[in-house]
C-alpha cells in the first residue's frame, strides 16, 4: 500500500509507518521519483560552485579554498569517527586524549551537543525506517510527493521537531561522564572557535581585513554549510537511493558519490547491516577516510580494539 501525502499527519503516532514497512523492498525506482531528487540534490550545489570562477581574485582565492578544505576534514571526521563510530556505536576504543579531541573536533561540525547528536542517532539505529525513527524520509508515504516531503523532513526538518530525543535514555554512558558532559554543554564555545580559525588564520596571512572577510565567508559560512547538508544527506539521500548489497532491516543504501566528501559515511547500507563495524567502506575500491584514519590512532596506539571486518563476517552479511 501507499500513503498519499495529504493523508499525512504530523504526530508520528499517528503515522502507519509500520505498516508500509512489511510491503516495501526491492521494487523499483520510477524515472520521476530519480529526476526530482536529482534536481533537489544538484542544482543549489551547482549554484554554489558556480560562485567560485565568478568571485575569483577577489571574493576567494587559494588560501579560503584550503582553509575551508582542512576545516572541514577536521570536523568532518570528528563527526565520523568521534561522534558516531567512537561515541555512538563504540568501534574502537580510545584513549582519554584522542577521546576529547574526537569530542571537540566533532562538536566544530556545529551539529549540536554531543550528548544529543549520540542520543538521536542511537534512536535512528534503533527505528531506522520505522515509526520513532527520528529522521526517516520514508515518514509520510511512499508516493512523490510524500518522498519530497519525507526527504526534507530527514535532511533538515526533523531538527526542528519539538520532540527531542532522551538522552538519559539513550546517551546514559555519556551522560554519566563529567568531562564529556562538560563538552557537550560547552557547545556554544566550540561553535565561536569554529567559526572564528577561518578569519583569524585569513586575516593573520593576508596582514587585511579583507582576507579575513573572505576567509570567514569559505572557510566558516560556505564550511560548515556544506558539512551540515552532507551530514543530513546521510539521514535523506542514503535513506532513499543506492545501492544495498547488504541485510539491514531499513532503506539504508551505499551511495558512492558522497563517499569523499562524508568522510566514509555514505556506504550507509553496510553501516545499517553492521553498525559496530570501524569501517563502512568494506569492499573493493570504496574509499572511507574515517577507516583509514582510525587504523592510523591504532599504529600510534591512541586506540585499540577496533572492530575491522573480516571476510567471513562481510559475506555473512550480504543479501546474495
Ligand atoms: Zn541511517
Ligand atoms: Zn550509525
Amino acid at each position: 500500500m501507499t500513503i498519499q501525502a495529504s493523508e499525512a499527519r504530523p504526530g508520528a503516532a499517528e503515522l502507519p509507518l509500520s505498516q508500509i514497512s512489511a510491503t516495501r523492498g526491492g521494487e523499483k525506482q520510477g524515472a520521476a521519483e530519480r529526476i526530482t531528487l536529482g534536481l533537489f540534490i544538484g542544482l543549489p550545489f551547482a549554484a554554489l560552485l558556480a560562485a567560485v570562477p565568478v568571485a575569483w581574485g577577489w571574493g576567494v582565492g587559494w588560501l579560503d579554498l584550503t582553509i575551508g578544505v582542512v576545516m572541514y576534514f577536521i570536523a568532518c571526521h570528528g563527526i565520523t569517527i568521534g561522534f558516531h563510530r567512537y561515541f555512538t556505536h563504540g568501534s574502537f576504543k580510545a584513549n582519554r586524549a584522542l577521546e576529547i579531541t574526537l569530542a571537540v573536533a566533532g562538536s566544530m561540525a556545529i551539529e549540536g551537543p554531543l550528548v544529543r547528536w549520540v542520543a538521536d542517532h542511537r534512536k535512528h539505529h534503533q527505528f531506522s525506517d520505522k515509526e520513532g525513527d527520528p529522521h526517516s524520509p520514508w515518514r509520510y508515504g511512499e508516493t512523490v510527493p510524500a518522498l519530497l516531503k519525507g526527504l526534507w523532513w530527514a535532511h533538515m526538518g526533523w531538527l526542528f521537531d519539538e520532540e527531542q530525543t532522551s538522552q538519559a535514555k539513550y546517551a546514559p554512558d555519556l551522560v554519566k561522564d563529567p568531562a564529556m558532559r562538560r563538552i557537550s554543554r560547552l557547545f556554544w564555545l566550540w561553535t565561536l572557535i569554529s567559526m572564528l580559525i577561518p578569519p583569524l588564520v585569513g586575516g593573520l596571512v593576508t596582514m587585511s581585513w579583507h582576507g579575513a572577510l573572505t576567509a570567514f565567508f569559505w572557510g566558516s559560512l560556505v564550511r560548515v554549510a556544506l558539512l551540515h547538508h552532507v551530514t543530513w544527506s546521510i539521514n535523506s539521500i542514503c535513506h532513499a537511493i543506492g545501492e544495498r548489497p547488504f541485510k539491514s532491516r531499513d532503506r539504508s543504501g551505499n551511495v558512492w558519490w558522497l563517499a569523499v566528501l562524508s568522510c566514509g559515511e555514505s556506504w550507509h547500507n553496510l553501516h545499517h547491516a553492521d553498525p559496530t563495524s570501524a569501517r563502512h567502506g568494506v569492499l573493493r575500491g570504496q574509499i572511507d577516510s574515517s577507516a583509514r584514519l582510525i587504523r592510523w590512532f591504532e599504529l600510534a596506539g591512541w586506540a585499540q580494539d577496533a572492530r575491522w571486518p573480516d571476510a567471513e563476517r562481510i559475506a555473512a552479511r550480504r543479501t546474495a
